[in-house]
């Protein structure tokens, strides 16, 4: 970690730089330089390489699966994929009695490689020396286009320094190319896509045409190749246009000469047939290729673009560089696996991005991290995001009827259509055995999905949304719960069993042949939350609709009645004083060996390959792999735990709180990079130290690549959205309650200031937290006035006003937990 961190060279904020080439951090890299727009990404490979070695340049179309079947011991089973699509990057050059380029071949003499995240443009400026002593520098740019989203370019401009003579440069649509990102899914079906046709179009350019041989998209890609001299005139060149089986290049033959910059452009053009609008996607591709702007302009587009969001969505820190710059990477990652492109598609977004493979693309309940920050700066994209959870509605509602439920039960893991796309053993690279893989039983994805539509409901007042759509989804979802809690008469509570709660690595009881686990804490609460929520979603529609969407469900008269019973005897255990069982049967599991393990092992985060490699289960000690009970504290103020714990008739103490954390925090290996996220919040007005420094690690999670090996694989967007909420949610201390936007900041010591824009109801605020001063000011909006509430107070503020309240400054904390 260390040692990546000491090459990660930052002294602009903006600038992710690399100083040295080190083939073993380039997947990782590759990961982390991704350029991407929500409709389409592209790992920062370089353009010259091809997958092999430390190189993978995937190319990923959100939304774009593909299904295969493969064999594992003996068993068929299918899987689904985000494919790995024909690799538009490719760029290369030989002299003509050469070698292509390659950066391990060649002597390196300089190498810096920048990603600005201002402009969102990858670049590399290399100078190198081959083996017949030919000198030459290379600088290359490229973006992905974030406003015409079909759109990419690349740029090179190469200089030979002490040599002329003839070169021969190739750019390529590379259709030979599989989904084997991830070591662990090899010996998995990874030939997604057939080749149906490729060419020449008009001179300087070819085209290609694949389709998933399950799903049946089409991905048409088209691309021109500009060769330019130092004054800027087209370079005389020879051009033959290679149709190879799987790809289809063009060769350019060109004269370059000592110390003269030779320009080269591509610029990429992709559409699909998932695309709207278009007639067959060749034809649109070959029009767009054809007709796109110089790479100068196209990039002078982009850049806007990237400014605008920017506008929106930066989070200003003050003097504090790191923390600055990781937050800012964060964003950028962000806004480029779901932006404004994204509105216009049935798209989720999945927890890895469009950066690399893991997890095959798939969809979990990570939009809870993620949401939140969308929600305050561009809901149009949450909205997006959440209709793509509405059409699957009846994927949901059949997957429920089959397991014998009502309502809708929604996947663990979601891809193309809305089935449970779990895999059902997977490899353990330590053992290299097959498990079994009981995680699916996450039920709480459901009251995830009835959380985020009523926190995009708080956020942005979108009657339209609540009434259409989020009220139809929250209702369905308490209905499952209401089939899924069964009444215990001793206990005179309802309960929920064989689930599986946040933390994976306890998916039944020990030595037991039972599936899944009874009554995880988390589930349980909020499958009452969720009941409760079914009625304040009905009471906010108007009646006529109201009635419209209970007759169209066929919601009998009773169902509320039961709904409302059962949230208010939902059974939540507990075994010691105060502690909250993770679930029933937790407290008499054996405490695990911490300090045992982590000598012998170091890195323990993933406890649970290390015990079953041994022969032993996980399953059988209290050890989790990411907060489970803590996600209480996390999604919920303690004054709304209160009333939630005092409506399922338990009494429940703030004091308990810290209690509570302190015991799951000893117990935790963080195996997930969202656990760091949640302790951190839960720590984060009681123990700011603490908390800082699970922040730090939170935030080191892709940069510095903590798990060792993980983000090579795809970025952990949930994590990555959860240190931005962290600050704007957490420090600057944003609650919205009963359509107020409640402030009560805390902002560590290491922080100087926060400053950030939101967007609450149809407002823009500015917000200005220091450690003296919190400063609201009202920008603009078609709606007015803005409720803002401060220590009980609310304020009712017009447009154009600013509010500033004197804070005290705490070196202690500010109050038991976050709110
Ligand atoms: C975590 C889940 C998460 C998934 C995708 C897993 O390792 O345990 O909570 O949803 O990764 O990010």
């Amino acid at each position: 970690m260390m040692r990546e961190m000491a090459k990660t060279w930052m002294a602009d904020p903006w600038k992710l730089v690399y100083q040295q080439w080190d083939p073993e951090q380039q997947p990782l890299r590759e990961a982390l330089c991704t350029l991407g727009n929500g409709y389409m990404a592209a790992r920062g490979a370089a353009e010259e390489a091809k997958a092999g070695g430390p190189h993978y340049p995937g190319v990923y179309l959100a939304g774009g699966y593909n299904r295969r079947e493969s064999e594992v011991s003996g068993k068929m089973i299918e899987n689904e994929d985000l494919v790995n699509w024909p690799n538009w990057l490719h760029l290369s050059f030989r002299p003509v009695d050469g070698d292509w380029f390659d950066l391990d071949a060649v002597e390196l003499l300089d190498f810096r490689q920048e990603l600005d995240l201002r402009r969102g443009v990858l670049k590399r400026q290399l100078r190198f020396r081959d083996h017949e002593d030919r000198e030459s520098t290379l600088s290359t740019r490229r973006f992905v286009h974030m406003s015409h989203p079909h759109l990419a370019g690349v740029q090179w401009v190469l200089q030979p320094e002490n040599w002329s003579g003839k070169i021969v440069i190739r750019s390529e649509l590379d259709g030979a190319v599989a989904n084997t990102g991830v070591a662990r899914y090899r010996q998995l079906a990874s030939q997604h896509l057939d080749v149906l046709d490729g060419g020449q179009i008009a001179e300087d350019g070819v085209f290609i045409l694949v389709r998933t041989n399950q799903s049946i998209v089409h991905m048409a890609q088209a691309a021109r190749t500009q060769v330019f001299t130092e004054t800027g005139e087209h370079a005389v060149a020879e051009r033959h246009t290679c149709h190879e089986p799987r790809h289809i290049a063009q060769e350019i033959h060109v004269d370059v000469q000592r110390q003269k910059p030779l320009r080269v452009e591509k610029i990429v053009a992709v559409y699909t047939s998932r695309d709207r609008a278009v007639c067959e996607p060749v034809l649109e591709a070959r029009k767009a290729a054809e007709h796109a702007p110089g790479f100068d302009r196209l990039l002078t587009t982009h850049a806007r673009a990237w400014s605008r969001l920017w506008h929106r969505c930066d989070i200003e820190l003050g003097d504090n560089h790191r923390t600055q710059f990781v937050l800012r990477l964060h964003v950028f990652h962000l806004l480029q696996t779901t932006s404004m492109n994204t509105t216009d598609l049935d798209v989720g977004v999945p927890s890895r991005g469009l950066h690399g493979e893991a997890y095959r693309g798939h969809i979990f309940w990570d939009e809870l991290f993620i949401f939140p920050f969308l929600n305050l700066r561009i809901p149009e994209v949450t909205r997006a995001l959440l209709m793509y959870r509405y059409r699957r509605l009846p994927e949901a509602r059949r997957a429920a009827r089959e397991a014998g439920y009502g309502g809708v039960m929604y996947p663990w893991q979601s891809g193309s259509n809305g089935r449970e796309e779990s895999q059902v053993v997977h490899l353990n690279p330590r053992s290299g055995r097959w498990v079994p893989d009981d995680t699916y039983r996450q039920r709480h994805v459901n009251a995830a999905i009835a959380y985020n539509v009523w926190q995009y409901f708080e956020a942005t007042g979108d009657m339209e949304f609540l009434s259409f759509y989020g009220a139809e989804m929250i209702v369905e979802i308490a209905r499952f719960w209401a089939s899924m809690a069964k009444f215990h008469p001793q206990r005179s509570r309802y309960e929920i069993h064989n689930v599986v709660g946040p933390d994976e690595f306890h998916t039944t009881y020990p030595d037991s042949e039972s599936h899944g686990l009874r009554n995880n804490a988390y589930t349980n609460v909020l499958a009452a939350w969720v009941l409760r929520c079914a009625g304040w979603a009905l009471e906010r529609l108007a009646a006529d609709r109201r009635a419209e969407l209970l007759a169209e469900l066929e919601v009998a008269d009773e169902e509320p009645v039961r709904w409302d019973d059962i949230s208010r005897r939902m059974f939540v255990p507990f075994h010691e004083e105060g502690i909250i069982s993770q679930f029933e049967g937790y407290g008499e599991l054996k405490e695990f060996d911490w300090e045992d393990y982590r000598q012998r092992y170091g890195d323990i985060q993933r406890l649970d390959r290390i015990l079953e490699a041994e022969g032993d289960s996980v399953n059988r000690y209290k050890a989790g792999k990411q907060a489970d009970v803590l996600m209480l504290f996390y999604l919920f103020s303690s004054e709304e735990l209160h009333e939630l714990f005092e409506w399922m008739g338990y009494g429940f103490e703030p004091s308990t709180i810290p209690r509570n954390v302190e015991y799951y925090l000893e117990r935790t290996s963080h195996g997930s990079t969202l656990s760091r996220v949640v302790h951190s919040w839960v720590l984060a007005r009681s123990q700011r130290e603490r908390s800082w420094g699970l922040f730090q690690q939170a935030l080191e999670s892709d940069v510095a690549d903590i798990q060792g090996g993980t983000t090579s694989e795809g970025i952990h967007l949930g994590a990555m959205a959860g240190t931005v909420d962290l600050v704007q949610r957490g420090h600057a201390g944003l609650e919205m309650r009963d359509e107020v936007l409640w402030l009560n900041p805390c902002l560590p010591v290491e922080l100087n200031h926060v400053n950030l824009r939101i967007r609450y109801r149809g407002q823009w605020l500015r917000l200005h937290v220091s450690h003296e001063k919190l400063v609201v000011s009202f920008e603009q909006s078609w709606r007015q006035p803005a409720k803002i509430g401060f220590q009980g107070e609310v304020y009712s503020v017009e447009q154009g006003q600013t509010l500033e309240f004197p804070l005290h400054r705490h070196d202690d904390g500010c109050g038991e937990a976050a709110s």
